[in-house]
């Protein structure tokens, strides 16, 4: 890595999904039960609140963008492309990837891969796995499709029925895969606790100075640090449907975009998209 003060950067990236996308198995019965199974466009609204505040406050950042919703919207893609955002790759359908055969995950996600890149004219680098699942294989199968980098790892504790890559570094690292060049970009976690502080989830639900908390130690210690948002969390009408529990759409709206900001605006390092993040910090 180059010198320490280039390395005190933020990408407030976002998961570009509709809100009963990311809903984890505690709701997914729910999920199941309203018939939510295909992209409706309840998302462009608050992607837009997104891409508005992003321009007020000069930022420009990671759109990992799920393929359901490229295949969908295409013109939307385009729309996040052209504001100078990087975009990104959210796996073709928003389920859990470790359970697909490798065959057929190659399949789907070349298919995937070539749609983004006919979208937006440039071959799309960063690939976040849907719910953070991933492994070693689907790893190797990314960079072999032509990405050079993944950001799903959450070194944070194991938390059951969520995500935990205990142990892996909590910055930006390369990754043996072959002859390509790999890198793994992990979500911020809280140093010595090591619990999760990256996602819009934690936004909402543990405030703006919880989130702020774990910037701040990154940032001080002149290291880059990775944030997750999606459209949903600053949706003032996000279903409230029956069956949710309370932290699913708790403070979705004008809350979280005001935190948003209020994150942007407190720390004067550069923010920068993913892509930008490694050409500056990895040698
Ligand atoms: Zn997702």
């Amino acid at each position: 890595m180059k010198g320490e003060a280039s390395q005190a950067m933020i990408a407030l990236t976002v998961d570009v999904e509709e809100g009963f996308h990311g809903l984890w198995p505690s709701a997914r019965r729910t999920m199941v039960r309203y018939k939510h199974e295909l992209p409706e466009g309840t998302f462009i609204r608050p992607l837009r609140s997104i891409l508005k505040l992003f321009e007020e406050e000069h930022v420009r950042s990671t759109f990992f963008v799920l393929g359901k919703i490229a295949e969908a919207f295409p013109d939307v893609v385009e729309e996040i492309y052209d504001y100078g955002h990087e975009v990104a790759s959210h796996g073709y359908s928003h389920v859990d990837l470790t359970k697909i055969s490798l065959t057929e995950l190659e399949e789907m996600e070349r298919k995937n891969y070539d749609r983004l890149t006919k979208i937006t004219g440039e071959v799309p680098k960063g690939f976040r796995a849907p719910f953070f699942r991933i492994n070693p294989s689907i790893i190797s199968l990314l960079s072999k499709i032509g990405y050079v980098y993944d950001s799903s790892a959450v070194p944070s504790l194991g938390i059951p029925g969520w995500w935990s890559n205990y142990g892996a570094s909590l910055c930006p690292y390369r990754v043996s895969v072959g002859e390509r060049e790999f890198f793994e970009v992990p979500v911020a976690v809280f140093p010595y606790l090591r619990l999760p502080a990256g996602g819009g989830w934690f936004l909402r639900n543990f405030g703006v100075t919880y989130v702020k908390a774990a910037v701040k130690w990154f940032l001080r210690r002149g290291l880059p640090v990775i944030l997750y948002v999606h459209p949903f969390d600053v949706d003032p009408d996000v279903p409230r449907l029956g069956g949710f529990r309370f932290h699913v759409t708790r403070r979705c709206g004008e809350y979280t975009l005001k935190a948003m900001k209020n994150l942007l605006e407190t720390f004067d390092c550069p923010k920068v998209p993913i892509r930008d993040m490694l050409e500056k910090i990895m040698v």
